[in-house]
């Protein structure tokens, strides 16, 4: 049994992880966290009335009193750092989701990670669809020498452009540097209007509106074509089947792992 603690269980994401360990068997709610909604019991959010797990608001005291394996944090870009140090000072491995961390932030856990010999996860998408996006993308650029990203969210997300668009522009970059889009004379006439520039002229859109849960466009254009490789998250289920993963393997980590592609591809475990 891997004994869980769920961070930012309040949360959109964090309830969702709650009822997916909740109702896993080799798995164990062991409590939650968050900054809301002390004293509830965590099954009243996913409808399996009383669990006897109560919210707590103090991570740390709740690893010491609960003595989980494993914390899995959704919670903000301004916390999620501070909650991974909390974990792997108490030797409890991290599962991050949460997206919207420094460099800075991610360089400080890693080198935490590796003084202590300690494995964790940070996976800024855990749909397999949106792994599978950025993969063929990949695929794609070795054609395409435009592109531009397009990442659509639900309008209470915190961070723009969203960890899945970057890390995107990221896998592109790292497959050619060279990219263009437009006229290279163009005005921009409204600041921001052609999107955020990433390394290697890649242009990053964000769009944010109620009704949205996750999407991404990933558009390249040729001469006369135009490839769209598009991944839509219709409900925060998509990412149970990827997180429970992330549970199970950071258990035989030894240092901090960075994107689902890392534990997905070697293992063929994740079939939904
Ligand atoms: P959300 O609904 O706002 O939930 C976050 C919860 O965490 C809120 O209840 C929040 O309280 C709480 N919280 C904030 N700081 C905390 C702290 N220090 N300790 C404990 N709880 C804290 O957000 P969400 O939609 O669930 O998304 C959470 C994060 O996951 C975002 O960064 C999002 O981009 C990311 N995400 C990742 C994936 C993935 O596959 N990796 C998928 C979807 C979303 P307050 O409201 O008071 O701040």
């Amino acid at each position: 049994m891997i004994k869980v603690l769920v961070s930012g269980a309040f949360g959109r994401m964090g309830r969702e992880v709650c009822k997916s360990v909740w109702n896993t068997d080799d798995l164990k709610l062991a409590g939650a966290v968050d900054a809301h909604a002390k004293g509830t019991d965590v099954g009243s959010l996913f409808g399996a009335g009383e669990t006897g797990i109560l919210i707590h608001d103090n991570l740390e005291e709740e690893i010491k009193r609960k003595k989980p394996d494993v914390l899995v944090d959704f919670t903000a870009p301004d916390a999620v750092a501070d909650n991974v140090g909390t974990a792997l000072r108490n030797l409890v491995r991290p599962v991050v989701g949460t997206t919207g961390m420094s460099d800075a932030k991610i360089k400080e856990i890693n080198a935490m990670a590796d003084r202590l010999r300690i494995g964790g996860i940070v996976a800024p998408n855990f749909a397999i669809g949106a792994v599978l996006m950025t993969q063929f993308a990949v695929q794609a650029a070795k054609y395409f020498a435009h592109v531009e990203i397009i990442e659509l969210h639900h309008d209470q997300k915190m961070d723009a452009p969203s960890g899945t668009a970057l890390k995107t522009a990221q896998a592109l970059f790292e497959a050619r540097n060279d990219f263009r889009q437009g006229h290279p004379m163009e005005i921009e006439k409204l600041p921001g209007a052609r999107g955020g520039l990433f390394d290697g002229g890649i242009r990053l859109h964000s769009v944010r509106l109620p009704g949205l849960v996750a999407h991404q466009e990933v558009i390249f254009g040729g001469l006369g074509q135009t490839l769209t490789i598009r991944h839509d998250t219709i409900s925060r289920e998509s990412f149970m089947p990827g997180v429970l993963l992330a549970i199970r393997k950071v258990m035989n980590l030894d240092k901090m792992v960075f994107g689902l592609e890392k534990i997905i591809f070697e293992s063929a475990e994740l079939s939904i």
